[in-house]
C-alpha cells in the first residue's frame, strides 16, 4: 500500500485550449469527453517537477519546511516555517527553543536552496567542520532562543554569512536573502500545492493554457 505521505508525480497535458493536470493521464479528455489526441507536441503529457526534495539528500543547502506536518498535507499558506542547513552527509542542523539539533529524519519534503556550487571543492571539504564548529557557539544555546529575534532563521543566515565572509563576500540581510532566494521558491511551491491538492481530491486541475493570449496570468507560467 502506498503511504499517504508519498508524493505522486503531477502530469500536465493540454486539450480544449486548457492545461489539465493529473496523476494519471485519462483515455478521454475531462473537458470535451473526446479521446485524447494531441495536435501539437507541446500538448502531449509531460511530468511537472516537484518543488520539494528530500533535504537529507541535499548537500550544503538551506532547507525550509513547515514546523509541523508537511507542505503537501498540512501547509495552509500561513503555517509556521522552520529552516535548517544540511551538511554533506544528509544531517540537517537546525535551531529551536531547545537548542541546536542534528537530525537524520524529518526533512524529507522541503524546499532546498543550494549554498555551494559543485566545483567549490575547498568549501565542500570544509563544510561539515565549519557547520559543526559554528553550531557549538554560545549564541545557539537554548536559552538564547527568541521566537522573533533569535530563531532558526537567525541561525541559518548567520551561518551563511560566516561562509560568505570566509569567501571574502558581502553578508546578506534577512530581507535580501528572503527576497532573492526564498520567495521565488515558496511562490512556485504554493501554486504546486494548490494544483496537487485539487488533483488529489478531484482527479484533475483544469487551468487556462498560457498559450491563450487573453489569459496569460503570471500564476500559470509558474508551472512551466
Ligand atoms: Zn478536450
Amino acid at each position: 500500500m502506498q503511504s499517504l505521505d508519498a508524493e505522486k508525480g503531477l502530469i500536465k497535458f493540454s486539450h480544449c485550449k486548457k492545461d489539465i493536470f493529473c496523476f494519471y493521464v485519462p483515455k478521454l479528455c475531462p473537458v470535451c469527453g473526446q479521446s485524447l489526441n494531441y495536435r501539437r507536441l507541446e500538448d502531449a503529457p509531460v511530468s511537472i517537477p516537484s518543488p520539494f526534495v528530500n533535504g537529507h539528500r541535499q548537500k550544503c543547502s538551506f532547507l525550509l519546511k513547515p514546523t509541523t506536518g508537511t507542505f503537501l498535507r498540512e501547509y495552509d499558506g500561513s503555517s509556521d516555517l522552520h529552516v535548517g542547513i544540511s551538511n554533506t552527509n544528509g544531517l540537517v542542523y537546525n535551531y529551536n527553543e531547545t537548542g541546536i539539533h542534528r537530525v537524520e529524519l524529518g526533512w524529507e519534503q522541503c524546499i532546498s536552496i543550494p549554498l555551494v556550487q559543485p566545483d567549490m571543492y575547498g568549501l565542500l571539504k570544509q563544510w561539515d567542520k565549519y557547520l559543526e564548529e559554528f553550531s557549538t557557539g554560545e549564541a545557539w544555546f537554548f536559552h538564547r532562543y527568541d521566537e522573533h529575534y533569535h530563531n532558526c532563521y537567525t541561525y541559518a543566515l548567520a551561518f551563511i554569512n560566516c561562509v560568505l565572509a570566509a569567501q571574502v563576500k558581502q553578508p546578506m540581510s534577512k530581507s535580501e536573502f528572503t527576497e532573492r532566494f526564498v520567495i521565488p521558491q515558496t511562490r512556485k511551491a504554493s501554486k504546486y500545492i494548490t494544483v496537487y491538492r485539487e488533483v488529489a481530491e478531484n482527479y484533475f486541475y483544469i487551468g487556462d493554457s498560457p498559450d491563450q493570449e487573453q489569459n496569460n496570468s503570471e500564476e500559470d507560467k509558474l508551472l512551466h
